[in-house]
C-alpha cells in the first residue's frame, strides 16, 4: 500500500477535524473582519515556507488558523465585485465531490454525475425562463462568454480548420458597460479587439438599440460580417441591464448571434422575471451560479439554444474519445460541446443545494438581495454628505461621498480607510469619469443592519480622514 493511503479511520479523523475548523468558523463568520490586517511581507513570511520533503502529518491542521485569520471573509457585510456566499449545503458537497473525483467528461465516464449535470442545467434553464436551453456548467463567466463567442465566430466566420486568414473581418457588439472578460475573449478568437463596437449606452448605462443598429448596418456596408452581439443582463457597475428585446429584434432583423453576459444578473430574473422579457430570444446566455445562487467557487453555467453549434465550434472527435454506443443519453460527451475535457462533478453541490432548499428559498434570497439595495440607496439618499452615483435594476449601488478637496482623490482614500477599518468591503467603479465607491449585494447573509453599516462606516472613515491632515 501507498504511504499516500488513508485508513477509512484515518480520513474520518482528518475529515472530522476539518469539519470542525470549518464549523467553528462558520460559527464566527459574522464577527470577523471583513479584510485582514496583514501586510505582503507579513504574508510571505507566514506562508511562503519550503518544499516539505518530509510529512507532518495531522500537525498541517495547525497552520489552517492563520490561514483563516488572513483571508477576505464573506459574512454579510462583504459587498465588493459580484461575489456569492458560499451557500453551506453546496460546500458540503463539493467536499463530497472531491471525494468520489468523478471526471465528468461524458455520461460513460459517470452516467450519475452527467445526468445530474444535465438535469440541473435544465433546471437552471427553466428558472431563468429559457426552458429548452441547454449546455455544461463552466469553471465561471468568463470561459462560458468565451465559448459563446467561440460558438458564434464559428457559426458566423468558420475559422476552426484554416483560421481566419484571407477572410472577411468579423466584428461584435457590446456596450461601452461591458465587463472585460468579452474584449479578452474577442482578442483569444484572434478577431482582434479593435473589431469589438463598443456602442454607447443611455442615461441608466443601458445600450442604445439605435446605436446598435447603426454600427451593424456601417459595418456590412463596409464589408465586414457582424458575428454576435453582447447585451449584458447585469453590468458589473451599476446592474444595468441592456434593452434585451430590442437588441433581440435587431440580432433577428441582421441574422447575427444574440449573446448575453448574465453572469451577474440573469439568475435574478427567478425573483424579478418582468426585468429580463427577451431573454430567451438569446442564442447564448452565462449565468453565474457561483454569484447569485450563492455557490461556492467555482460554478458557471453556459446555456445555448442549439446544442449543434456548440457541438461545431467544440468537437474534435479522436478515436480514443469516440463513444461506443449511439444511444443519444449513453452517447452524450460534455467535450463535444465544451472547451474543457476534466471537468469536477459541479453539479453535485447545485443539485443538493437547491433540493435541500427549494427553488422558492433561493428566489425569496434574491428579492431579499434587492430589496438590501434599495435600502442602500434610500440611506443614502438621506445623507446629505453621501450621493448616490449610479444604481441599475439589480443590485449595485455606487456612491460617494462630497467631502473635502478633489472628489476622486478623497473617495479613494475613503475606501482605503473603510477597508482598513475592517467592518464592511466595498469595492470601487468609475463612472462618467468619476471614482465611486460600489456595493453590491449577492449575498444570502446580508441584514438590515449590514446595510446600515455601509453608511455608518462610510461617515465615520470621512470623519477620520477629516481629522487627519
Ligand atoms: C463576474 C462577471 C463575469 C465573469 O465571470 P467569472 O465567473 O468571474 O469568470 C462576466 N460578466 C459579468 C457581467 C460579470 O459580472
Amino acid at each position: 500500500m501507498s504511504s499516500l493511503e488513508l485508513s477509512p479511520d484515518e480520513f474520518h479523523a482528518i475529515a472530522n477535524r476539518v469539519l470542525d475548523v470549518a464549523s467553528a468558523y462558520l460559527e464566527r463568520l459574522d464577527s470577523l473582519p471583513s479584510f485582514p490586517q496583514i501586510s505582503g511581507a507579513e504574508a510571505e513570511r507566514l506562508f511562503r515556507t519550503p518544499l516539505p520533503e518530509h510529512g507532518i502529518g495531522a500537525d498541517v491542521l495547525h497552520d489552517l488558523a492563520a490561514v483563516m485569520n488572513n483571508l477576505r471573509t464573506q459574512n454579510g457585510r462583504f459587498f465588493g465585485y459580484v461575489m456569492g456566499s458560499a451557500e453551506p449545503v453546496a460546500a458540503a458537497a463539493d467536499l463530497l465531490v472531491s471525494v468520489l473525483n468523478q471526471n465528468v467528461t461524458a455520461w460513460r465516464s459517470s452516467p450519475a454525475a452527467a445526468t445530474i449535470e444535465r438535469t440541473v442545467v435544465g433546471w437552471l434553464a427553466e428558472a431563468v425562463g429559457c426552458a429548452g436551453f441547454s449546455g455544461s456548467l463552466t469553471a465561471g463567466g468568463s470561459p462560458a462568454n468565451l465559448m459563446a463567442l467561440a460558438m458564434a465566430r464559428e457559426r458566423a466566420l468558420p475559422a476552426n480548420e484554416d483560421g481566419l486568414l484571407g477572410k472577411n473581418q468579423g466584428t461584435f457588439y457590446a456596450s461601452q458597460e461591458v465587463h472585460m472578460s468579452i474584449p479578452k475573449s474577442v482578442a483569444l478568437l484572434g478577431v482582434g479587439r479593435a473589431a469589438l463596437r463598443l456602442i454607447k449606452v443611455d442615461e441608466a448605462w443601458r445600450m442604445i438599440p439605435e446605436e446598435l443598429e447603426r454600427a451593424i448596418v456601417a459595418d456590412r456596408e463596409a464589408g465586414r460580417t457582424p458575428i454576435a452581439i453582447v447585451a449584458t443582463a447585469g453590468t458589473v457597475s451599476t446592474g444595468a441591464i441592456d434593452p434585451l428585446e430590442r437588441i433581440a429584434d435587431i440580432a433577428q432583423r441582421y441574422g447575427v448571434w444574440m449573446h448575453v453576459d448574465g453572469a451577474y444578473g440573469a439568475l435574478a430574473a427567478m425573483a424579478r422575471p418582468e426585468k429580463f422579457i427577451g431573454l430567451n430570444r438569446a442564442d447564448s446566455l452565462s449565468l453565474d451560479p457561483h454569484k447569485w445562487l450563492y455557490q461556492p467557487v467555482d460554478c458557471g453555467c453556459l446555456l445555448y439554444r442549439n446544442a449543434g453549434a456548440a457541438r461545431t465550434a467544440f468537437s474534435h472527435t479522436g478515436d480514443y474519445a469516440r463513444t461506443l454506443t449511439e444511444d443519444p443519453v449513453e452517447g452524450f460527451a460534455f467535450f463535444e460541446e465544451s472547451l474543457e475535457l476534466s471537468r469536477r462533478f459541479r453539479a453535485l453541490k447545485l443539485w443538493m443545494s437547491l433540493r435541500y432548499h427549494g427553488l422558492s428559498a433561493f428566489r425569496e434570497a434574491i428579492a431579499h438581495d434587492l430589496s438590501m439595495a434599495e435600502r442602500l440607496v434610500e440611506k443614502i439618499t438621506i445623507e446629505p454628505t453621501l450621493e448616490v452615483m449610479g444604481t441599475g435594476e439589480l443590485s449595485a449601488v455606487c456612491f460617494r461621498h462630497r467631502g473635502a478637496g478633489e472628489p476622486d482623490a478623497f473617495n479613494a482614500s475613503l475606501l482605503k480607510r473603510i477597508l482598513q477599518r475592517g467592518r464592511v468591503y466595498l469595492s470601487n467603479a468609475t463612472l462618467r469619469g468619476s471614482f465611486c465607491l460600489r456595493a453590491c449585494v449577492v449575498n444570502h447573509r446580508t441584514k438590515p443592519e449590514d446595510i446600515n453599516a455601509i453608511v455608518s462606516e462610510t461617515l465615520a472613515a470621512a470623519k477620520e480622514l477629516a481629522g487627519t491632515p
